[in-house]
């Protein structure tokens, strides 16, 4: 069987690799002229699913789960790994320390801190946050990292793969991966505007996300002292620029983490539009030509693995249309 995915996300990518490992023969076509610009390329990279069970419906804790192992398996190699599994640590202003306990009651996995556990887990964060909330299971990933790599493994087990070209391939079976591009009249836009930070002041080892009544916001560190802000959440697919008022609180919210964002250079603004069905869960959803995934609003690292699975299992188990 011949497969054509459409789309070189994160969606794409990770149904590619479920087909192949399967001997799958594989297209990936993208109009893009390279990985950068598409919702996966602005994200965090949290694998995250206790702490997104905040807002979140429980698929995505239960999908979640499998994540980080599934990234682990696909991007093998020697240190430093692709994901890390430090956990995430979740802390709120004083004013706002009740925020803690509401997101302690809507979440799992978790233990409280105190400012000396707090400490130990983050030095640099030593005495400027009371309490705080861990969550060990939890790990991140450096999203272009992590699809560079994919997509070189990829081509490593015989996929093929076409940037910059809308060319017709001939297979049997269609795989819809466009995330906000695709023709699904249910998909609405949520824009997401982040920055990412030079700050070589400060060193953390894990996501950390600081809440607040109405702009909770997390800072994701990368190598070398860069560090990812993000995120905001508005309805709207307008790609364009970040707003000054989201840039302001972005850059509120990391200098109220730590003062040695205050140093930071901005190395770049970004702003990505997450695909997203009325509920908020991703869908695989059988087209004329084969299959589709999308709407994985803001678990595209953390739910593409599950869904990949689900729509790898579909296509095997189709019949083979005429496209
Ligand atoms: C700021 C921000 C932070 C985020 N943080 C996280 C996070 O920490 N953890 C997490 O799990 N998720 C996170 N997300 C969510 C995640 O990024 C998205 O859910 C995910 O990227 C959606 O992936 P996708 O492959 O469906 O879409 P995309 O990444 O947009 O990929 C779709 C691709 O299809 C291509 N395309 C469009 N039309 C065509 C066509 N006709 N033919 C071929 N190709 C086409 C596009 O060029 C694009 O490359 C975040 C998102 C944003 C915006």
């Amino acid at each position: 069987m011949r497969v054509l995915i459409r789309g070189a996300g994160v969606a794409g990518l990770t149904l590619a690799h479920e087909l192949a490992r399967q001997g799958v023969a594989v297209t990936i076509t993208d109009i893009r002229a390279d990985a950068a610009g598409g919702a996966s390329w602005l994200a965090g990279g949290m694998l995250a699913p206790w702490c997104e069970r905040e807002s979140a419906e429980a698929p995505v804790l239960t999908l979640g789960r499998v994540a980080a192992d599934w990234w682990d398996s696909a991007l093998p190699g020697p240190p430093p790994r692709h994901v890390t599994r430090n956990g995430t640590l979740v802390v709120a202003p004083a004013r706002d320390v009740g925020e803690l306990a509401r997101f302690a009651a809507r979440t799992g996995g978790h233990d409280w801190l105190d400012s000396a556990g707090v400490a130990a887990l983050e030095p640099d964060l030593a005495g400027r946050f009371q309490r705080g909330l861990f969550f060990p299971g939890e790990a991140h990933l450096d999203p272009r990292r992590a699809l560079v790599a994919l997509r070189h493994r990829l081509v490593a087990m015989g996929v093929k793969v076409h940037f910059g070209s809308e060319t017709v391939f001939r297979a049997d079976v269609e795989a819809d991966c466009t995330g906000m591009a695709a023709q699904d009249a249910a998909l609405r836009g949520v824009r997401g505007e982040m920055l990412i930070l030079h700050a070589p002041d400060v060193t953390l080892s894990r996501p950390v996300r600081l809440l607040h009544p109405r702009i909770p916001l997390y800072i994701v560190p990368r190598a070398d002292q860069r560090f990812m802000v993000g995120a905001t959440m508005i309805e709207s697919d307008d790609p364009g620029p970040i707003s000054a008022r989201s840039m302001m609180e972005l850059l509120n919210a990391a200098y109220s983490l730590h003062p040695g964002f205050g140093e930071a250079k901005i190395v770049e603004t970004g702003v990505g539009i997450r695909p997203a069905y009325a509920d908020n869960l991703p869908r695989v959803t059988r087209t004329q030509r084969g299959v589709r995934v999308n709407g994985l609003y803001r678990h595209g690292f953390l739910l593409s693995p599950a869904m990949a699975r689900q729509a790898a299992a579909m296509i095997l188990s189709v019949e083979v249309p005429v496209c």
